[in-house]
């Protein structure tokens, strides 16, 4: 393949040198199954064991029992809300809160519960994409079992005020949990400093293997099974553990975190300036908060234009960039976190999402600014919905 600007690292990322050399092994040498009792399955047991203090140190989780390896973001979130929601019917407790731009594995597992005889409210996120903690004080009644909102948004990149959520959510003795997929990796994440009681992760997002993710639970929250069987993840979760897997998003996590203030002064310089550039294109806007955003994040609108036309030029022309989120693509509805944020329709459609990371330069940045414009003009060019803005705007 010839050379490309991959600009959608909130899609998936590339998987890590250092992860990769990590995981071979467990592929080959160490092949042994890490519940048996011979010595070729204790070296895998004691790497399962290694990985899962490495990614409790990463989020400051107490003790390494705090995370469950899962297979991935959307696991670990349908894990975590079906069983919240188990624990509460327990105490006859049916309502559950989130907010309107969640993931789908968030939404649509909220769906299955209401037809489960769950209530749901979803907060608005108004046109910053924050949640307001004062909006969720006043949602929580006397049977609200579980609040769940994400740490950062996946389309958008804004950055919830998690700590004071979860503090709410517990003044009223309700479980809180955060879909932090977008987060953990690329920006800091303390579990005991933001007092949450679930936490969800991907190791796709920060460069680990796909296929693999985890979840925190707090010590106390006694979640009920996610898969029968054996006795793996304390026998909450059975099967084989993913031995290379858990090492590799071991490996690719620590790497991550050790490089968060590098890399973020980097790619916060890189997007401003890009955000700047693209903002002088007429009929243009910037989606979600300027400051309380992932450093990595770029989301606009280009009035007049389809983003599905523009993603195929941009791809054309070697950048690889997305306008919503992976999960929506192949259908022609426009984003529920854009429609969540107050855009219409027309708008909503044309969005471009830019996601960077560690190995995106200045030089991307460059070629992208030198880019886009003469792309948009072009479509406008030959855009009815253009046309009929210039025309109502004269
Ligand atoms: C990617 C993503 C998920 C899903 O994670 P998978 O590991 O792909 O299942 C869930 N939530 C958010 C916010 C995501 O960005």
């Amino acid at each position: 393949m010839s050379k490309f600007i991959y600009a959608d690292n909130a899609a998936t990322t590339s998987l890590s040198p250092a992860a990769f050399e990590a995981m071979k092994p467990y592929f080959s040498e160490f092949y042994g199954n890490a519940s048996s009792l011979y010595k070729l399955g204790g070296q895998s047991q004691k790497a399962v064991d290694n990985a899962r203090a490495v990614i409790a140190e990463c989020i400051n989780a107490p003790k390494p029992n705090n995370i469950f390896f899962v297979s991935g973001g959307s696991e670990a979130d349908n894990w975590a809300l079906k069983g919240a929601a188990e624990l509460g019917e327990r105490k006859n407790k049916k309502h559950i809160i989130s907010s309107k731009f969640e993931h789908h594995a968030i939404l649509h597992t909220l769906e299955y519960l209401e037809k489960h005889g769950f209530e749901i409210t979803l907060l608005d996120v108004h046109e910053n994409g924050i949640v307001s903690p004062e909006e969720l004080d006043k949602a929580i009644r006397e049977d609200t079992a579980l609040v769940t909102i994400m740490f950062a948004n996946n389309e958008i990149g804004t950055v919830q005020p998690i700590k004071e959520l979860a503090q709410i959510a517990h003044k009223h003795n309700v479980l809180f949990h955060t879909d932090a997929v977008q987060a953990v990796g690329n920006i800091p994440v303390d579990v005991q400093d933001l007092d949450v009681d679930m936490l969800s992760m991907s190791s796709h997002k920060f460069h680990g293997p796909k296929g693999m993710g985890a979840l925190y639970v707090k010590k106390g929250i006694r979640l009920p099974n996610l898969i029968h069987g054996g006795a793996q993840e304390r026998g909450l979760r059975a099967g084989t553990e993913n031995t290379p897997g858990i090492v590799g998003m071991s490996v690719a996590l620590k790497e991550a975190v050790e490089k968060i203030p590098e890399k973020n002064a980097r790619l916060e310089k890189m997007r401003d300036r890009l955000i700047e550039s693209l903002l002088k294109i007429d009929r243009s806007r910037i989606n979600g908060d300027r400051i309380h955003r992932l450093p990595g994040n770029v989301n606009m609108c280009f009035e007049g234009i389809e983003g599905e036309s523009l993603l195929l030029m941009l791809d054309l022309n070697g950048i690889c960039a997305s306008s919503g989120s992976a999960c929506t693509s192949g259908s022609l509805d426009p984003s529920h976190v854009l429609l969540s944020i107050g855009l219409p329709h027309e708008i909503a459609h044309g969005s471009l999402r830019l996601t960077f990371g560690d190995e995106n330069t200045e030089e991307d940045i460059d070629y992208i600014i030198k880019t886009i414009p003469p792309i948009v003009e072009r479509l406008r060019s030959m855009s009815p919905l253009w046309e009929k803005i210039v025309k109502e705007n004269s």
